[in-house]
C-alpha cells in the first residue's frame, strides 16, 4: 500500500483532495502535517488518517510526518500576493524553506516522489497571458518569487537525488471548503452572506483564470498516476474578469441577496491579466478541467449556505 503525505491537508485544496483519495478507493494510507492555520483535523471527521500537527518550518516535525512515505504532496504554503509585499520574510520562511525542509527529509527517507504545488501567473509577473511552462520567470511579488526558488529547489533535489519532483502550477482555485481562504470567490460569498458590500480593486477588468477544486484535485493525481516530472499549469484554461465573475456569482446568489458593490483603487503589485495554457498537462497526463464556471459557482453557494444551515437559496 502506498502511505501519501500531504501537508496542508487540513486546508481548502488538501481537505478537498483527500476527500477525492477516499471517494477514488486509492489503496493508500492518507497522513497529513498540518500546523492547523487555514484548517483543522475536525473538518476531517470521517477519515481515517495519519495526523501530525506541526509546522513545515519544523525540520524535526517535517521527518516525523514524511517517515515510511514513497508520496509527498505539498499543498502547505504561504499564498496571499498582497500579503508577501507587506511581510516578505514570513514569505520565504514558509515557501522557501518550508519547501527545502520537505526536501532534505524526502531525500533523507528515500520519498521517490514530490508533488509541490506551485503557481503560474505570480512565477511569471506581468506578461501577457495565457501563460505557459516555457516563459522565462519574471515574479513580480515575493510570493512568485518563493514560489520560483521552491521550483528551483525542486529540480535540484529531482537532478541531484534521483527522486521525481513535480510543481503544478495552480490558477485560482475555487470550491467547496473555501471558508478560510480570502481570495476573491470565497470572499465574495461570504460578503454575501453577511449582506456586507463586496470592494472590487480596480474597476473588474483584471482577468483570472478560476478552476474548480474538483477538476483540479483530479489533476493532481492524474499526475502522480502518470509519473510526469517538471512543471505544469493547472488552470480552467479560460479568461475570466472579476466584473464577468460577479455577474455569475450574482445568478447563483440571487438578486434578492446579492449585496452592493464598490470599486477601490487598484492594489500595488497586483497582475491585471492572467490565465493559463493548460496543454501540456493535457497531454502529459489528460487533465481535463470539465466543471463549467456557473456549475462550479453554484456547488461553492451550495456549500457556503450549508455552513451556516441556510437552505433558502434565493
Ligand atoms: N479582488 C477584489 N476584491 C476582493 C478580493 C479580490 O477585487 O475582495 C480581486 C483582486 O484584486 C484580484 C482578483 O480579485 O485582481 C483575484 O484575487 P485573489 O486574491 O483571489 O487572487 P490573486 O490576486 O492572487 O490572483
Amino acid at each position: 500500500m502506498s502511505k501519501i503525505l500531504i501537508t496542508g491537508g487540513c486546508g481548502f485544496v488538501g481537505s478537498n483532495l483527500i476527500r477525492q483519495i477516499v471517494e477514488q478507493g486509492r489503496d493508500s494510507r492518507i497522513v497529513v502535517l498540518d500546523n492547523e492555520t487555514m484548517g483543522s483535523p475536525r473538518d476531517l471527521p470521517d477519515i481515517d488518517l495519519d495526523y501530525h500537527k506541526g509546522d513545515i518550518c519544523d525540520p524535526a516535525a517535517v521527518s516525523r510526518a514524511v517517515s515510511g512515505c514513497d508520496t509527498i504532496i505539498h499543498l502547505a504554503a504561504n499564498t496571499r500576493v498582497i500579503e508577501s509585499i507587506e511581510d516578505p520574510t514570513l514569505n520565504f520562511e514558509v515557501n522557501v524553506r518550508g519547501t527545502f525542509n520537505i526536501l532534505m527529509a524526502a531525500r533523507d527517507a528515500g520519498v521517490s516522489r514530490v508533488v509541490m504545488a506551485s503557481t503560474g501567473g505570480a512565477i511569471l509577473g506581468d506578461v501577457e497571458p495565457p501563460v505557459h511552462e516555457g516563459m522565462v520567470p519574471q515574479p513580480a511579488a515575493p510570493y512568485g518569487a518563493s514560489k520560483l526558488a521552491a521550483e528551483g529547489y525542486g529540480s535540484a533535489f529531482s537532478a541531484s537525488y534521483g527522486m521525481q519532483v513535480t510543481a503544478l502550477r495552480f490558477s485560482n482555485v475555487y470550491g467547496p471548503r473555501s471558508y478560510r481562504k480570502g481570495s476573491a470567490v470565497a470572499h465574495f460569498f461570504k460578503q454575501a452572506l453577511d449582506g456586507k458590500p463586496i470592494t472590487v480593486y480596480g474597476d473588474g477588468s483584471q482577468v483570472r483564470d478560476f478552476v474548480f477544486v474538483a477538476d483540479l484535485c483530479r489533476g493532481i493525481l492524474q499526475a502522480i498516476d502518470a509519473n510526469v516530472s517538471g512543471a505544469f499549469q493547472l488552470g480552467s484554461g479560460k479568461p475570466t474578469t472579476i466584473n464577468e465573475l460577479l455577474t455569475e456569482m450574482k445568478k447563483v446568489v440571487g438578486t434578492g441577496r446579492w449585496p452592493d458593490v464598490n470599486f477601490a483603487d487598484w492594489r500595488a503589485g497586483e497582475v491585471r491579466r492572467t490565465y493559463c495554457d493548460i496543454t501540456k498537462a493535457r497531454t502529459g497526463f489528460g487533465f481535463e478541467p470539465a466543471t463549467p464556471l456557473s456549475q462550479g459557482l453554484e456547488a461553492t453557494w451550495q456549500w457556503f449556505l450549508s455552513q451556516v444551515g441556510d437552505t433558502a437559496k434565493k
